[in-house]
């Protein structure tokens, strides 16, 4: 199936019920109105000479119309570049240039970034780059309300297959320089198929979506599965705002609630949380990055998303592999991913042999089906590296699978630290922090030690009001409790870690700073 035929048989089926809310303008569709202004979008393109396989970038934060050049592009076959808000010059100029991309659609900016501006300085000597066109302006008003002749959609309709490259996502960048992934309808439209099936979504389902659309945690996890269930698609703010999502669920009624572990950190951590009604949520989702146990209690029992599921995934794979189910028991639900998602197949490996390892042994994770990306875009030479002759993907993250199929990401291969010949994963003692009272959030990475190799540095950041927490005070906590060797020597206390916009933490910036505070 393709995206465009999917979303004509949602709206056929539940036509009255609501797509789209946006809270911000207050704007609203039904699927009925939702899928003619796509239309509409569609036609305008194809007026504007965009075509099968044309690369259109979007460039905007979380709106309406984000949502309706996703399944526009899709309708006619084009391949949508998804761009980074937080892009500038520099990243915009390599997107555009490695994807080729033939027409931009933008905000004028945002978070006080001037997108226009940028925009301008980059559009010279970019013969590739056709046309740009802005949110609110005419030139949008009439591509919006293209005057194609309708038929030619159908046509078009028959000449698309679901292999075809759709969507080219670039990885968080958590790692590196971001690598675009190239992703097909039959890729992302399964993967939001089999999300929302998992979380129970049918047409009585108000998701709210504070994670960024750019991002497939947004596009798919969230637009994704809720057009092929029926369930309406909330956008709380431009941004995340914490209390902008709270405040969201509660007038539109959301039973579901999405969000990395720092976005529910932060609306837990409201000052005013308990004024907020949130009585209708059900469920949610939390994934991008390690969940930490203490967070997904509190999501359970002070938010009331007694269903809630973690995921697991990446980009390259549409992006979910893994996923918590809510008949799995409370234990498993806060302490695993989950089990590997219907129609797919992952497995663990030793990445030395390649060889898979006994159920409860750390080793590489690899997943393979339908959810693999078609490759990198215009990089055969990095796709080798990731996907094997088998069509397996390897992940880059470790992980531990129980006898019953459970799968502990344990952390990424490149953040593993290894102190005097101990192997060491910085989640467990992240885990273990958690339970300072103190302690609103932690990571830990190694710093290099010229006795042991490597030391264990934590960074934290104090709830309002802690005292200072100091190396000995903590040492003193973990003694006892952890290994003497996982116990950090280095404590650094922050009130912000260095993140990326889809919310990850970027560990390769918090080692270079460490090298520099450590002299
Ligand atoms: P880059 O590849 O550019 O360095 P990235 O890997 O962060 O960035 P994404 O594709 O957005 O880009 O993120 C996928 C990664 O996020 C996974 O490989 C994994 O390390 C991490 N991740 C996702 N979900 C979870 C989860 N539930 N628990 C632990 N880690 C997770
Ligand atoms: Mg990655």
């Amino acid at each position: 199936d393709t995206i465009g035929a999917n979303l004509d048989r949602t709206a056929a089926r539940f036509g009255g019920r609501d797509a789209l809310v946006e809270r911000t303008s207050g704007r609203r569709w039904s699927y009925r109105e939702f899928v003619a202004d796509v239309d509409a979008l569609a036609l305008g393109l194809l007026d504007a000479g965009i075509g099968k396989g044309d690369r259109v970038g979007i460039w905007a934060p979380n709106r309406a119309e984000w949502t309706l050049i996703q399944y526009a592009t899709a309708k006619i076959g084009a391949v949508l570049v998804n761009i980074n808000p937080a892009y500038r010059v520099h990243e915009l100029e390599y997107v555009l240039d490695q994807a080729g991309v033939r027409m931009l659609v933008a905000a004028r900016g945002f978070k006080g970034s001037d997108y226009a501006a940028m925009v301008g300085q980059v559009r010279d000597g970019r013969a590739a780059l056709e046309r740009v066109v802005f949110f609110d302006t005419p030139e949008w008003e009439a591509l919006a309300a293209g005057s194609a002749d309708r038929g030619r959609l159908a046509a078009i309709a028959a000449t698309l297959s679901s292999d075809d490259p759709i969507n080219i996502q670039y990885t968080s960048g958590t790692t590196g320089f971001p690598k675009g992934a190239t992703l097909s309808h039959h890729n992302i439209l399964n993967n939001g198929f089999f999300v929302g099936e998992l979380c129970g979504y049918t047409e009585t389902d108000r998701v709210c979506l504070p994670v960024p659309f750019y991002h497939c945690f947004g596009m798919v996890m969230g637009n994704l599965a809720c057009t092929t269930h029926g369930a309406a698609m909330v956008i709380p703010a431009e941004g995340f705002d914490p209390a902008a999502s709270l405040a969201a669920v509660a007038a539109e009624r959301c039973t579901s609630l999405y969000g990395v572990p720092t976005m529910f950190i932060a609306e837990l951590a409201l000052p005013d949380f308990a004024d907020h009604d949130l009585s209708s949520l059900r469920t949610g989702i939390m994934a991008g990055s390690p969940c930490p146990v203490e967070v997904m209690k509190q999501v359970i029992e002070r938010m009331g998303m007694a269903e809630v599921s973690i995921c697991y995934g990446m980009t390259e794979t549409s992006p979910v592999s893994t996923q918590t189910r809510a008949d799995d028991s409370v234990q498993r639900r806060v302490s695993t991913v989950g089990r590997v998602g219907p129609h797919l197949e992952i497995k663990v490996v030793d990445p030395e042999t390649g060889l898979v390892v006994p159920r409860g042994q750390a080793g590489e994770l690899c997943t393979r089906g339908y959810s693999v990306m078609l490759g990198y875009w215009d990089q055969p030479d990095r796709t080798a590296e990731v996907i094997d002759a088998a069509r397996w993907m390897h992940t880059g993250d470790l992980a531990v699978m129980d006898s019953d199929g459970y799968v502990e990401i344990t952390g990424r291969i490149k953040d593993m630290v290894i102190r005097g010949g101990e192997n060491i994963y910085p989640r467990e003692v992240e885990e273990f922090l958690h339970t300072h009272p103190d302690v609103l959030d932690a990571q830990v990475i190694g710093v290099p030690d010229p006795k042991y190799g490597e030391e264990l540095m934590a960074w934290v950041r104090l709830r309002d009001g802690s005292p200072e927490l100091t190396a000995p005070a903590l040492r003193e906590f973990c003694t006892g409790r952890l290994a003497h060797y996982k116990i950090p020597r280095y404590v650094h206390v922050v009130d912000e870690f260095p993140m990326t916009v889809t919310g990850k933490v970027r560990k390769v910036q918090m080692r270079a700073e460490a090298k520099r505070l450590l002299g």
